[in-house]
């Protein structure tokens, strides 16, 4: 699938940057915070900070914003780059951490205290909160705002070596109790924390907050544009206020952008962390979930996604994108690029009852491109059909197996249902029919051709799969904005299939390969469970948007 560029503020941004020479090299970074999996808006953010590098021939960063050590895991880290690197993107250099400036952050901290800039401020947080005023009241001044340099640079001192309790003292900057924004209240830059960091172990006690670190990395690693989402524009102030008093050794500039928001669909780390809890699926990487990993399980082709991020567009404006947009991708992606195959879902035994004798039938994989070949499939007298692709009676709109009527067999031969065996409650077990052709792709010498087609498995030559069915986990459009995202949550959106039955060739799946099972959908060798004795599927997305039309 080629992706063609579209023109948007930021490429223009740049462009012009690189044309006045306000920058030489163009380098941006992807700062996550490892407290949870990538979903589908880092996705987008990701395909921005990349994707901008990769166009104007600079570099991109990967760094972990990891300034709060109580929710941040390695376990994170590690799921992190490996989404990243499968979305297709490298990091330019090594992985960074702002954990590894923090002794520059601190050095930084001193020099805005030693500049009458900062102050260590013992205001318990309820009072502080009442101190900063509000959006049409002005802030009132700590009482601890005017201690002198040489007492803020000891209170901090021994901030730092831990000898205050958390929450007793606060580092905080020096800037406007009464500024309109309330960013620049004097904000915190220090909080005391006594908790191990997954890099740094104890070293430290404080912890610097995200307006403190995040333009300071930049700084430091010589970003000259710095991507976010539209959240940050009312720090960007404050952004260039800590770059403005501190020698550091680079101006970069932070630009903000629209998040990516889907409908059917929540892009919020603790939200998505909430299905986790409460065992909703399997984990993070539950195929349902809209974490990268749980994409990459469910089949969804990593350029699918690339090529969606940059169809939605960037922009300035927030907006929902129809999820259908990105489903619609995956599936023009898949159209062309997976192979076909035959898988019956609900098995039902269907004996063909004049079949002269057990044949190998030669079936293309692709309808449209024959590079993908053909293949070898065992044609006998007893099959297995889906049951759903059988009725006693049925009218005209039914254009699978009726008694009296025919079909054709996919890649073989027409039959016509004769008759079948029912169980004790009337259960369809077992069909009966004649073959009214014998050539495969022949039609019936007597011109009564068959209206439909349906799928098949040998029933001597198939193997027992378990196909897992997925839907979209939220049957609410917007489920971000229910009282409980719980309640939100699709009740079928998994439907196990354990009965189901595939082609042998099948069951020799590599992990994460799609096939189209034909008349089914998209489905993908499981990436962590699927083995060649017991194979196990997950259904990426079916032939057709469901959604739309029963939603209008
Ligand atoms: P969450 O709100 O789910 O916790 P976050 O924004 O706190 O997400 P970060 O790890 O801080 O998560 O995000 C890393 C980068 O990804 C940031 O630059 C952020 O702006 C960007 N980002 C996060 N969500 C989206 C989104 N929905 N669309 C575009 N970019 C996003
Ligand atoms: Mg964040």
């Amino acid at each position: 699938m080629s992706t063609e560029l579209r023109s948007n503020f930021l490429r223009t941004q740049i462009q012009s940057d690189l044309e006045a020479g306000r920058t030489g090299e163009v380098v941006t970074r992807f700062p996550p915070e490892p407290n949870g999996f990538l979903h589908i808006g880092h996705a987008k953010s990701i395909t921005v900070n990349f994707g901008l590098a990769e166009q104007f021939g600079g570099r991109c960063h990967l760094r972990f914003d990891d300034t709060n050590p109580e929710k941040e895991s390695q376990e994170f880290i590690n799921s992190i780059q490996e989404d990243v690197s499968w979305l297709g993107y490298e990091w330019s250099g090594e992985v960074r951490f702002a954990s590894s400036y923090f002794e520059q952050f601190y050095q930084w901290a001193l020099h805005l205290i030693d500049n009458g800039c900062a102050y260590v401020c013992d205001l318990s947080a309820e009072e502080a909160r009442r101190y900063r005023g509000s959006l049409v009241e002005a802030g009132q001044n700590s009482p601890f705002r005017e201690r002198s340099a040489s007492e803020n640079r000891a209170l901090f001192e021994q901030m730092r070596s831990g000898v205050f309790a958390e929450g007793a003292k606060v580092l905080r900057a020096k800037i406007d109790m009464a500024a309109p924004n309330m960013n620049l209240r004097d904000p915190i830059l220090y909080r005391i924390r006594h908790v191990a960091h997954h890099q740094t172990g104890t070293d430290w006690t404080i912890y610097p907050t995200y307006d403190f670190a995040h333009g300071q990395e930049d700084a430091i690693e010589g970003v000259t544009h710095s991507i976010c989402t539209l959240e940050f524009e009312d720090h960007r102030p404050l952004y260039e206020w800590f770059i403005e008093h501190l020698p550091v050794p680079h101006t970069p500039r932070q630009i903000e952008f629209a998040r990516l928001n889907t409908s059917y669909t929540i892009t919020s780390k603790r939200q998505l962390k909430q299905l986790v809890d409460a065992n909703v699926v399997t984990g993070w990487d539950d195929p349902r979930m809209p974490t990268i990993a749980g994409l990459r399980r469910r089949g969804y082709p990593a350029t699918a996604i690339r090529h969606f991020c940059e169809e939605v567009g960037t922009s300035r404006s927030d907006s929902i994108v129809d999820v259908a947009m990105l489903e619609s991708a995956v599936r023009d992606h898949l159209n062309k690029t997976a192979a076909r195959a035959m898988c019956v879902l609900r098995p039902l035994r269907l004996t063909l009852t004049n079949l002269p004798n057990e044949s190998v039938l030669l079936v293309p994989n692709h309808p449209a491109d024959e590079a993908f070949g053909v293949r070898e499939v065992t044609f006998g007298q007893d099959l297995f059909i889906d049951c759903q692709d059988f009725r006693e009676s049925a009218n005209k709109h039914f254009k699978r197996l009726v008694l009296g009527k025919r079909v054709r067999l996919r890649g073989a031969i027409v039959i016509e249902g004769e008759r079948c065996e029912t169980d004790a409650e009337g259960n369809v077990t077992h069909v009966f029919a004649r073959c009214v052709t014998l050539e495969p792709g022949a039609d019936p010498d007597d011109g009564i051709k068959p209206k439909g087609v349906i799928h098949w498995v040998s029933a001597d030559h198939s193997v027992p799969a378990v196909v897992r069915c997925y839907d979209r986990l939220f049957s609410q459009e917007a489920p971000g904005r229910c009282d409980d995202i719980l309640e939100a949550v699709n009740p079928e959106s998994l439907v196990v299939m354990q009965d189901a039955v595939i082609e042998p060739m099948l069951a020799k799946a590599v992990p994460e390969q799609v096939y189209q099972f034909e008349r089914e959908g998209y489905f993908v060798a499981d990436r962590y469970e699927h083995q060649s004795e017991a194979p196990v599927f997950n259904m990426t997305i079916g032939l057709r948007d469901n959604w739309s039309a029963s939603n209008g």
